[in-house]
């Protein structure tokens, strides 16, 4: 399992999460960040320079959040 970038991130894109990334793994969408969990070592890093606290650990994902696993999924197997 990995992190994943909910809600709270849509129009917000500051971006630190990508700063701070050590292997690369976040790349912008049409609305939001998204985390690659291919690639993702979950040293949550990401999570702590969220400004907006948008990064979740999956298993700690708000039930109306979990759609935002599948929201990655699918922007990484369409590019
Ligand atoms: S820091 Fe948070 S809000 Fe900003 S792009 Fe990354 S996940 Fe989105
Ligand atoms: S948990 Fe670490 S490796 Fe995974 S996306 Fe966040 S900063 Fe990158």
């Amino acid at each position: 399992m990995s992190y994943i970038i909910a809600s709270a991130c849509i129009d917000e894109k500051a971006a630190d999460c990508v700063d701070v990334c050590p292997v690369d793994c976040i790349a912008e969408g049409p609305d939001q960040y998204f985390i690659d969990t291919d690639i993702c070592i979950e040293c949550g890093a990401c999570e702590v320079a969220c400004p907006v606290g948008a990064v979740y650990y999956d298993t700690d994902l708000p039930e109306d959040e979990k759609p935002y696993i599948a929201k990655a999924e699918n922007f990484y197997k369409s590019r």
